[in-house]
């Protein structure tokens, strides 16, 4: 057995973060690391990073997991990525906007939309959402995101193919931002969508930030953590690579692992966290990125995208050519559309969404040179994309599940997070929030990159 004073369960941001914070401490302010604080990670996959991935197969740059920083005003992620020396390019489009930037809109016919008809169609879903806050503030405790969005819909007197595109998109937000259809999501699932400041993706793929991050920590891949033990000895961590023994632990695994038998925490937790875990679900989201030998579409645009009926699974294509000059779409399957196509091979993805690309802009569009579908559903480490609240919950569940429990269990991760929860962001501070907990201090989050460590990165 090894003892150590701190394990931190996944090397994901939020771990790697707890860890870095935990292994600069300066406990004393003379500016050397604190003496025998001693952090190891334990990761089950043979990288860090966890939903933060970048696939370079081909010679291309892909990030499979997370793309966005979700608005770089106010984030650490950003001030971490700029202090890192990271690559950003500018793309607004990823909060499910309605014309953050100029999208190539195509009506329910297929046939592309004028600025005029954008401009009223953009203009009602604005109508809509200045209402929808105090829909859900009024809201019942079991309504759902459906339900609410209903209602912010039917105050419209509009007929019923108007009403019909702006709920349509409603629904497409859902899928798209939460990974799930509108009537399972809490009415209150989307109440810290809003985004501040430019968003921006990664030309040299997004897990730059985890490399940087854990440069210098412990971090132990392959380690898969069955169990966790806690009592007044202490902590006691079992992997398939051995035992390890500390004063606290940092628990990041996602919520759809903390959920499942393979993953276990004794004594149970306490009723408060169990609940709050209980009212959280994994979502079904994956990632399709096909390259196309030309482009078929505008250069002027960020997205393309379709109303109507053919777009219930394939209603978006974003344009990352802007990242290395490959005509690159992106497209996710999302909700229900991700569960549906759970187990299809490659070609079945592909013929599904050319079938739709075709609609909109006939045999101009080639044969893809390569696509890529995640599998995040299946993946054992992660059981999904991020978490989701389930109609019933309440969002200070998030936070709820990081109240520290007898002093030395700590959760974090992602759905841990109220404010931004689902997000890189999220699962940074949240593991900021854990360090300070074993810490009892403040400790700035800047020391994430000009900490002591920072001189081994
Ligand atoms: C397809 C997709 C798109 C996304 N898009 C965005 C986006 O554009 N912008 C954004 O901000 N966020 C996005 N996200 C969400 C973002 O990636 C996550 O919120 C964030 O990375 C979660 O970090 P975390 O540290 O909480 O969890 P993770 O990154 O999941 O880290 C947890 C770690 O625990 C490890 N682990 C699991 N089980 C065990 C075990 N038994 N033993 C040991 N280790 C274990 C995992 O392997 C993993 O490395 C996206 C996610 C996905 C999947």
């Amino acid at each position: 057995m090894e003892t150590v004073d701190v394990v931190v369960i996944g090397a994901g941001v939020a771990g790697l973060t707890a860890a870095r914070l935990l292994a600069n401490a300066d406990a004393d302010g003379d500016g050397e690391p604190a003496a025998g604080r001693r952090v190891v990670v334990l990761e089950a996959r043979d990288r860090v990073g966890g939903r933060v991935h970048t696939d370079r197969s081909g010679g291309h740059v892909t990030d499979l997991g997370a793309s966005w920083i979700h608005g770089v005003d106010g984030s650490a992620v950003a001030e971490a990525v700029t202090a890192f020396g990271i690559r950003t390019v500018e793309f607004t489009v990823g909060g499910y906007q309605v014309d953050s930037r100029p999208i190539a809109y195509h009506g329910a016919d297929g046939h592309r939309l004028d600025d005029a008809a954008i401009h009223r169609f953009s203009a009602d879903v604005h109508t809509v959402d200045a209402t929808l806050a105090d829909v859900v503030a009024a809201s019942g405790p079991t309504d759902t995101y459906r339900d609410v969005t209903e209602r912010a819909v039917a105050a419209q007197v509009w007929d019923a193919e108007r009403a019909e595109r702006v709920r349509e998109h409603l629904e497409h937000r859902s899928e798209e931002q939460y990974g799930v259809a509108s009537d399972e999501l809490a009415a209150h699932g989307l109440d810290d969508d809003s985004i501040d400041g430019d968003e921006v993706v990664f030309p040299d793929g997004y897990d730059a930030l985890p490399t940087h991050l854990a440069a210098g920590l412990d971090v132990r891949l392959r380690h898969v953590v069955h169990s966790v033990r806690h009592g007044e000895d202490g902590i006691e961590v079992t992997t398939d690579h051995g035992t390890f023994h500390a004063e606290a632990v940092v628990v990041t695994v996602p919520v759809g692992v903390l959920q499942s038998d393979d993953f276990v925490i004794e004594p149970p937790l306490p009723a408060r966290h169990r609940q709050a875990l209980e009212r959280l679900r994994m979502n079904a989201f994956e990632k399709v990125v096909l390259r196309f030998p030309e482009r078929f579409w505008d250069e002027d645009v960020y997205a393309i995208r379709q109303l109507g009926p053919e777009g219930r699974w394939w209603h978006s294509w974003y344009d990352l050519t802007r990242l290395d000059g490959v005509p690159t779409l992106l497209t996710f399957a999302a909700g229900p559309a991700a569960r549906a196509i759970r187990g299809w091979s490659v070609e079945q993805v592909t013929a599904s969404l050319l079938e739709q690309l075709r609609r909109l802009y006939g045999d101009r569009v080639p044969a893809p040179s390569t696509v890529q579908v995640t599998a995040w559903q299946d993946d054992p480490f992660a059981r999904g994309s991020y978490a989701h609240m389930l109609p019933g919950s309440a969002t200070d569940d998030h936070d709820d599940l990081a109240v520290p429990i007898d002093g030395r269990l700590h959760l974090a991760g992602e759905a841990t997070w109220t404010d931004d929860p689902a997000t890189v962001a999220g699962a940074m501070y949240s593991g900021h929030r854990a360090a300070e907990q074993i810490l009892g201090r403040d400790v700035p989050i800047a020391r994430l990159w000009s900490g002591a460590l920072n001189g081994t990165t």
